[in-house]
């Protein structure tokens, strides 16, 4: 692109003349028929032609051109309340024109204000095609932005400029179009075409495009997977300490554990880096199957090291990881960026100098100059909490070869969104709570009922069991969120009285954090107040109450690990969602789900459902935003076949797939970053 418009065209996404074919547009207007005047409904989109009868120009009420049209069957009024001069004079009586608009009923009968018109011939013929609307931004005209594109497409078009990448058969299979023929039936639908599939994208044209885009994100993916497959990590075979651990563990691996640490075993005796996600619920007991992986890298004479997002999580990582390794004879340690200087220098040094196996902590370890020299395992708890480049970094720390690296999410990822974003990774899901677990009750409660629910948290109290009261997070506000939960703390020690209320926030020290949360594990606080800093990950098996007040302020996927947190022991566990009335419709939707079900994979796929799929897997994960064609939820069938295509042209055909990614992926190499 050049000239004084190529920024403007820059915010569409369009930097090259090769851009503009691809340029979709959001919706069409049919300008293939006349509506005679007589027949015009009010309310609807027409297009009419007749014969200028009247203009003029009137002062009152306010100043506007006003044009009186008639064909063989009525009269119509179009009103223009901002014109020029120009225009007063081309819209002469006596002369033919076309408009297209929203029809009204006026003080004089039926009208369109500010109809878009073109003066005619009288026997003009009528376009054969639908007109598309493009996307634009202030400052390119409409029908600029459609010249541009129109044109570029002619060329895109031309036959032979898009040869065909898809192995012989595929199309044919699919019912897909031609990639060309797709292109320019979207810019230029012939008026026989269902508006409606063209709209909702569900039209052949459009799955071609969905489907070539889908089919070069799997390549691109599976390219850098068999890139990754040559690098060499050191294999880390020995389990002696492994054993170890089973044998000294108070409870057996479920199933789904057992089935998950086989195949991180696996991996990490291979000389491959692993690159696997270990997919469970909250509760699902993921914790273990880390320590297990770091017992083995560290068996096999390396160091492990464990990646928190929130400083708790990694204290309370720390703390378990101790009970169960340090009787072993792992040399452990925990770093935040909180911790006081020297304790932070003496943890580097003992990590720098190998005398320290596995080191836990939050971003710190990616981000305070960290070196762990014998590095064989990184392990990112609560993955999708950070971004690509500090999970990359954690594995950076290395010697001589890739450490192996293991990531555990606790959100549970559809299956279509899986294949299409993780089809470079391998995934481990565990599937099954361990024993003795009951299910979470859930209970809507309006805010009016609130002092019912104060008492109930005392009954609770009373009776020995502990609560968790989770207060609502102020948009955007820290400083917001800490008082509300100061003002709830303040309000429940009164209300309470006689019942330990503690209260921990994300301001508190880590000494101060820490020192809370043992006496709430410890059963000295029946009440623990809390801002989200609980979200992830906390484990106190004797809370069985948990209370969210304005609950139709969080997200379908904060309040399912909120709700986590409860459940945990064998009591009969109850969560409270307070919430203020009136809720907006996707609020009310959200805690309908929350109120159905307690199944993570099913609240996911609802929350998919609720939100698409780039705000689903968050800002910051790869990828998400290069899907411009496709929609997981909406072609789920087509990224099945995407995948299967991807895996037969890698086997039969890799000039295919070099000519398929170039044509999608031109300037775009960040998509291979996965
Ligand atoms: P998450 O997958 O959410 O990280 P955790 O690893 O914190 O879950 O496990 C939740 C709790 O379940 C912990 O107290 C853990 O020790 C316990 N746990 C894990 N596996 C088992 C098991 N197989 N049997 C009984 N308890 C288990
Ligand atoms: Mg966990």
């Amino acid at each position: 692109m050049n000239g004084r418009s190529a920024h403007r065209f820059a915010r569409l996404g369009i930097r090259r003349d090769a851009d503009l074919p691809w340029h979709l547009p959001l919706r069409y207007e049919d300008e293939t028929r006349l509506t005679p005047i007589g027949d015009l409904r009010l309310g609807g989109i027409a297009q009419v032609q007749g014969t200028i009868v009247r203009s003029e120009v009137v002062p009152r009420p306010r100043r506007m051109l006003v044009v009186q049209v008639e064909d063989d069957t009525g009269e119509l009024s179009l009103r223009f309340l901002n014109f020029y001069g120009s225009q007063v004079a081309q819209l002469a009586v006596g002369r033919q024109l076309r408009a297209h608009g929203d029809v009204r009923g006026g003080l004089f009968g039926a009208e369109i204000v500010h109809p878009r018109y073109r003066m005619v011939g009288r026997d003009e013929p009528l376009p054969t095609r639908l007109t598309p609307v493009y996307p634009t931004v202030a400052g390119i005209g409409q029908a600029t932005l459609r010249r541009a594109v129109l044109e570029a497409v002619e060329a895109a078009t031309a036959p032979g400029a898009l040869p065909e990448t898809l192995l012989p058969g595929t199309a044919a299979r699919l019912s897909l179009p031609p990639l060309a023929d797709a292109l320019r039936l979207l810019h230029q639908p012939p008026a026989s075409e269902p508006l409606s599939a063209l709209e909702d994208r569900t039209h052949p044209a459009w799955q071609r495009l969905a489907f070539e885009e889908l089919l070069a994100q799997q390549l691109s993916l599976r390219r850098a997977r068999a890139a990754r497959a040559v690098q060499r990590a050191d294999p880390l075979a020995n389990t002696e300490r492994v054993q170890a651990l089973f044998a000294a563990l108070p409870f057996t691996l479920t199933g789904a554990q057992q089935r998950a640490w086989a195949e991180v075993s696996a991996d990490l005796a291979g000389a491959v880096p692993m690159n696997r996600l270990l997919q469970g619920d909250v509760g699902s007991g993921k914790t273990v199957v880390a320590a297990l992986a770091a017992l083995q890298a560290i068996g096999s004479g390396r160091q492990a090291a464990m990646m928190a997002p929130t400083e708790i999580l990694a204290e309370q990582h720390w703390h378990k990881l101790r009970a169960w390794l340090e009787p072993l004879g792992v040399r452990i340690a925990w770093l935040t960026g909180s911790l006081r200087e020297t304790e932070k220098k003496a943890v580097r040094a003992r990590a720098a100098a190998g005398e320290l196996d596995l080191l836990v902590g939050t971003h710190a370890l990616v981000e305070e100059s960290v070196s762990l020299p014998r590095l064989g395992l990184a392990i990112v708890d609560e993955q999708h909490r950070f971004g690509v480049a500090q999970r990359l970094a954690l594995r950076a720390h290395r010697g001589e070869s890739l450490p192996h690296q293991l990531m555990m999410s606790a959100t549970p990822i559809p299956r279509t969104l899986a294949m299409s974003y993780y089809a470079d990774l391998e995934v481990s899901v565990i599937d099954e709570l361990p024993p003795g677990r009951t299910p979470v009750l859930t209970k809507l409660v309006t805010q009016a009922r609130r002092a019912e629910v104060v008492e109930r948290v005392r009954a609770a109290a009373q009776a020995g069991r502990q609560a968790y009261w989770v207060c609502p997070l102020i948009e955007e506000s820290e400083a917001l969120d800490l008082q509300t939960a100061i003002d709830a703390f303040e309000g429940l020690s009164v209300e309470l009285e006689g019942v330990r209320v503690g209260l921990v926030h994300g301001r508190l020290t880590p000494a101060e954090k820490a020192a809370t949360m043992a006496s709430f594990t410890a059963g000295d606080i029946d009440v623990l107040v809390t801002t989200t800093v609980i979200e992830v990950g906390v484990d106190v098996p004797n809370a069985s109450l948990m209370v969210i007040e304005h609950a139709e302020r969080f997200g379908l996927a904060q309040l399912h690990q909120l709700r986590g947190r409860v459940g945990r022991g064998t009591a009969e566990s109850v969560c409270v969602l307070l919430y203020r009335p009136p809720l907006s419709e996707g609020a009310r939707e959200r805690l309908k789900v929350m109120y159905e079900t307690t199944d993570g994979f099913e609240i996911a796929r609802r929350d998919l459902q609720l939100r698409g799929p780039g705000e689903f897997l968050g800002a910051r994960q790869s990828g998400t935003a290069l899907l411009r064609f496709a929609d997981l939820e909406r072609d789920a069938a087509l990224v099945e076949a995407a995948r299967e295509e991807a895996t037969r042209m890698l086997a039969t055909d890799p000039d295919r797939v070099t000519a398929h990614l170039e044509r999608w992926l031109a300037g775009r190499e960040e998509f291979l970053k996965a």
